[in-house]
This record gives structure tokens, C-alpha cells and sequence, in this order.
């Protein structure tokens, strides 16, 4: 009833084209998303450029949190046809964390909206085991080397029982140089994952 009555007064729009529909991301907009192949080991669905570029921004740096759903519902369409991808041995899904206190400025963490979407449809636990230890500069604000060096040590585990010897599947927005990964990667197998599958909402190709 008071959705309904929301709904009169502020009519649902498209997050990105504003066209007026029940979506937050509306069909014709999903239509233009560029999916990418699994390469790898590494699933990145889309590239991050268009529809998907705008969808994150307004998702990250607006709070629209509404599109946690169509993007991750995004996720487990690809997810679902990702050849070799076991997703039932998969036994917990691992957020890029955010540092404490972007998080609170954000007030979510998009990484784990988008994995809290997967878990809900695959059944799986969304565990925040990893810490951003260092408040990083964002990777695209620097140049290629240095982003390297920005993130040596950022994260550590700090829940080791939620991912010992499980097999997870790290989770984030977007895949840059693959350093952000390529960090978490380190500190889960420090910890004692055994497999870890990497997942991204988006790739930036340059
Ligand atoms: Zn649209």
C-alpha cells in the first residue's frame, strides 16, 4: 500500500536512462550491456563501459542501492552459464571489502550487495571475512604502477574459520589490473582457502 502510494508520487524510472518502468534497470538498457567470456579463471561479466559504467557509478557514488538487484540478478545470469563453473561446490561468497571508513561514509558495501543477490539465489553464505587494513587511494586515480604498490597488504582475513579450507568465490564491482583480486587472492590462500574463484560485476578493457 505505501509502496504503492510511493510509487504514484515518485514514479519508478530506469536508474540510468530514467525511463519510467517497474526496473531499476530497464530492459532496453540491459540489452546494450556487453557481456564478456570467462578467461581465466576469472568471471568479469560485463565491460565496465556504457549502461554498466553509469549502473556502478550511480550505484557506488549515489546511493542508489535499488540496484543491487538488477545487477546482481545480472551476476547470476552469467553466473548460470559460465562454462566449468561448479557454482555447488562453491561453499561461501567473499566480498572486497571496503576500509571502515569509506564504508561508513557509503553506508553499504556494493561488493557485498551484489554477493548477498548471488547467495540469496545460489543459497550460499555471504561472509565479510576480509579487512581493508589501509584506506587505498581508488585504483583509477593512479597510474599502472603505482596501483600495485597502493595495495600491497590493504587486506588480511580476519574471520579465518569462514574461509579455511572451504572453497569461496571472491566477489567485487570491478576487475582494473587485477590487483585488487590479486591481493584478496593472496590474503584468503594466507589464510587457508582452498579454491578461490573470482567473480566481478565488470572489467575495464583497455
Ligand atoms: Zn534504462
Amino acid at each position: 500500500m505505501f509502496k504503492a502510494l510511493l510509487d504514484l508520487i515518485f514514479p519508478p524510472k530506469c536508474e540510468v536512462c530514467r525511463q519510467p518502468g517497474r526496473d531499476a534497470l530497464c530492459p532496453e538498457c540491459c540489452r546494450q550491456i556487453k557481456f564478456l567470456r570467462p578467461q581465466l579463471g576469472v568471471y568479469s561479466a560485463a565491460v565496465y563501459d556504457g549502461v554498466v559504467k553509469e549502473a556502478l557509478h550511480r550505484f557506488k557514488f549515489q546511493g542508489r542501492q535499488g540496484l543491487a538487484e538488477p545487477l546482481g540478478v545480472l551476476l547470476v545470469q552469467y553466473l548460470s552459464q559460465a562454462p566449468g563453473l561448479k557454482m555447488s561446490e562453491v561453499e561461501a561468497l567473499v566480498p572486497v571489502p571496503l576500509h571502515r571508513k569509506r564504508l561508513r561514509q557509503r553506508g553499504y558495501n556494493q561488493a557485498e550487495l551484489l554477493a548477498r543477490v548471488i547467495g540469496r539465489y545460489y543459497d550460499k553464505p555471504v561472509v565479510t571475512a576480509l579487512e581493508r587494513q589501509r584506506n587505498t587511494h581508488a585504483q583509477f586515480d593512479l597510474p599502472r604502477q603505482e596501483r600495485f604498490t597502493n595495495l600491497k597488504e590493504a587486506f588480511r582475513v580476519g574471520d579465518r574459520a569462514a574461509v579455511q579450507n572451504r572453497k569461496v568465490m571472491l566477489v567485487d564491482d570491478i576487475y582494473t589490473t587485477g590487483s585488487t583480486v590479486g591481493e584478496c587472492v593472496r590474503a584468503l590462500k594466507t589464510a587457508g582457502a582452498r579454491r578461490i574463484e573470482i567473480l566481478t560485476l565488470s572489467r575495464a578493457v583497455e
